[in-house]
């Protein structure tokens, strides 16, 4: 019988997709791809784009599209037999390309390409990335070095596995059980239904505190015992390290001491002053000095406003709850007393203005109007599980752009969060028209008792973010998949698109489309809009601060690494607390030993990216502020300036194109509600 990972013609056959076809599937293309790439070597005197690297972007698309819908399933129907089949892949997929990054005469036949053939813009694009890649895996280094380089990176996963297991472990291992209700006093009924049943899971009576997120932030934010806070919180910000109740049993001190000497020889080895330096290489910044320019001047601007906003939380703990001395396991909870008493707005007061019967058809009523597109439901299409929705969109005169699966609802074996995924890419040739194909992915709560599904504002503006990074996979005109849609996009762009969508949901005339009350249709109340508008922007200068100090503490131990004096990692951190924080928390606090962000995920002097692209979406949004929310002449700017050109063109270059001029830092302070200087309260 066919294996239908291996027959690409249309959309994947989810029915049809069982555990048992994917590893020999995979199997199949990795044997066929090596031994393709070896024979279009080999088979060339000269090397063009369509004799190397049209062939060869046909067999990465090939793979990537049988694995896009076995890892979508991996993710959204998981099972043991599935994770079984989609585990014994991965290191095969790593081998691979790993192999391929190091591979010396494809490199040169990559190079023979970008030197001899007339390229498009995209294309000279791609096989500048290409090269880029090739060089940054080393593959041009001495036969010595380029063992070491090797020897670096298997150190480094090994090192940043030990990380996070034993972050893992260290959260694992902590747990309090509660017999008596009323030292739980404060938290909300989700939260002590949680801890009654994490203590089931355990047969112990009673309720399970952990330092699992869900149950630790809402003791933070609720419990009203401050021994309790206290507790948990320093079982928390000890995590993995030296300190605390689990002192040095799982201890992250030596890890990271250590994958912060090998990332700075290995950027050395590149030729990199240090690994912040090699980390810029794939981004939309240009200099360290640039990057903590940024970071120094947005830490200028915010520090008197977030000390301002500490100083009134400060009044307001001590002269409504007699608290003299705020700790830093009282911040979160009398911040939120604070928003309680001065905003009196929950989101479970908003939902039922924000049913799914208003806001889906709002949004795409939203994008309708700013891109002239048209979104419609097509019935009948082969998915995963009966809630998944599937769409298409059209341009104005009937044209096809994309097509998209929506998976709006949470529900068991499904990973929590929310994100876009690519099941096909752009990739049009002379015998090819491949359009974009996306999955959206949410996690809201399902429809109840025959009413429609009803959403916090949160989710409407999750649902929007990554409705975001859809268009700009689906309404690409470029035509080959690496540099098409959100591929080849520098990481600190790359949240341009979805953060700029957001914006939307806060506008009174787009807030007309996606809101109604779900019985009576009645539109959202003036008064509830005014007060979920002042709510905004709550503490924003607290929380911007405390954004930097995360950023320039990654960048710093990374650009100012040291072998003659080591990472010097609480020194530095110190610094920047110094500079920046109004928080400060206690001598004991081993906040990095648990920022897996940097020293086991991909935000490595790269955390800064976050705020990067904020400055750009509100920038961006901001000339629809000046000239109306559904400009179409804007609307079509952005549309052909970013969305449709992916990352065939440098990420700065683009934005120029559509804003007239270079992003600008003053709408990311206007929207966040944080003014200047001499104009703060
Ligand atoms: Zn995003």
């Amino acid at each position: 019988m066919s294996n239908p990972l291996l027959d690409m013609q249309g959309l994947p056959e989810f029915s049809r997709i069982t555990p048992d076809i994917i590893e020999p599937a995979i199997d199949r293309l990795l044997a066929h791809n090596r031994a393709e790439i070896q024979r279009l070597l080999d088979s060339q005197g000269r090397y063009t784009w369509e004799n190397l690297i049209e062939p060869l972007e046909l067999l990465d698309d090939r793979l990537n599209r049988a694995w896009s819908p076995v890892s979508h399933m991996n993710s959204v129907v998981n099972n043991e037999a599935l994770r079984n089949a989609y585990n014994a892949c991965l290191p095969k997929l790593s081998d691979y390309s790993t192999e391929l990054g190091q591979n010396a005469q494809l490199c040169a036949a990559y190079q023979q390409v970008a030197d001899t053939q007339p390229l498009n813009p995209a294309q000279r694009k791609l096989v500048d990335d290409a090269l880029q890649d090739f060089h940054l895996s080393g593959v041009d280094l001495p036969r010595e070095k380029k063992q070491r380089f090797r020897e670096i990176s298997q150190a480094l996963s090994k090192l940043t596995t030990r990380f996070e297991e034993n972050l893992l472990d260290a959260t694992n291992a902590w747990s309090k059980l509660i017999t008596d209700e009323s030292e739980l006093a404060g938290l909300p009924e989700s939260a002590l239904a949680l801890a009654r049943q994490t203590a089931a899971q355990r047969d112990l009576q009673g309720w399970l505190l952990t330092l699992e997120f869900p149950s630790y932030l809402p003791v933070m934010t609720y419990a009203d015992d401050r021994t309790l806070r206290h507790e948990v919180y320093q079982a928390y910000a000890t995590r993995a390290s030296d300190q605390g109740p689990h002192a040095g049993r799982w201890d992250n001190s030596e890890p990271m001491e250590e994958i912060l000497a090998l990332r700075h020889e290995q950027a050395q080895l590149l030729g990199f002053a240090n690994y912040a330096e090699r980390s810029l290489a794939k981004k939309m910044a240009r200099s360290c000095d640039q990057v903590m320019g940024f970071l120094n001047d947005l830490a200028q601007r915010s520090h008197p406003q977030a000390q301002q906003e500490l100083e009134e939380l400060e009044t307001f703990a001590r002269e409504v709850h007699g608290v003299e001395r705020l700790e830093a396991w009282d911040i979160g909870y009398y911040s939120e007393k604070l928003r309680q008493q001065r905003f009196d707005i929950s989101q479970e007061e908003l939902k039922p203005y924000f049913p799914e019967t208003r806001v889906v058809p709002g949004l795409f009523a939203v994008v309708e109007r700013l891109y002239g597109i048209r979104i419609t439901e097509v019935e009948g299409v082969d998915v995963w599980h009966p809630d998944v929705r599937f769409f298409e969109i059209r341009d104005a005169d009937g044209r096809e752009r994309g097509q998209f699966y929506l998976d709006l609802y949470a529900r068991p074996h499904k990973r929590g969060g929310a994100w876009m995924d690519e099941c096909a890419s752009r990739f049009f040739t002379d015998h090819l028209d491949q359009l974009p194909v996306a999955y959206l992915t949410c996690n809201f709560s399902p429809p109840v008792g025959g009413r429609p599904a009803l959403f916090t504002h949160d989710e409407v503006l999750t649902l929007f973010h990554e409705f975001g990074h859809g268009l700009h996979h689906l309404l690409t005109r470029i035509d080959y998949p690496a540099v098409a849609g959100i591929n080849g996009v520098a990481w600190d762009a790359v949240e341009l698109p979805s953060q700029f969508m957001e914006n939307w949901c806060w506008e009174q005339e787009a807030l007309g489309l996606i809101s109604g009350h779900f019985e009576t249709g009645e539109p959202l109340p003036d008064g509830l809009y005014q007060r979920m508008l002042a709510a905004r922007n709550f503490q924003s200068a607290m929380q911007m601060v405390r954004q930097l100090e995360f950023s320039l503490f990654d960048f710093r131990i990374h650009r100012e690494y040291d072998p003659a004096r080591g990472g010097r990692i609480y020194e530095i951190l110190e610094q920047v607390r110094e500079q920046v924080a109004v928080v400060r928390p206690p001598q004991w606090n081993r906040f990095a030993h648990g920022f897996s962000h940097i020293f086991a995920g991909g935000y490595a002097a790269g955390y800064y990216s976050y705020k990067w692209a904020e400055v750009l979406s509100a920038d961006a949004f901001s000339l629809f502020e000046e000239r109306g929310i559904f400009n179409p002449q804007a609307g079509q700017a952005f549309l052909h300036n970013i969305l449709e050109q992916g990352g065939s063109r440098d990420a700065m270059e683009l934005f120029v194109a559509f804003r007239g001029r270079e992003p600008r830092i003053e709408p990311l302070l206007r929207h966040s509600g944080i003014l200047p200087a001499q104009q703060a309260r």
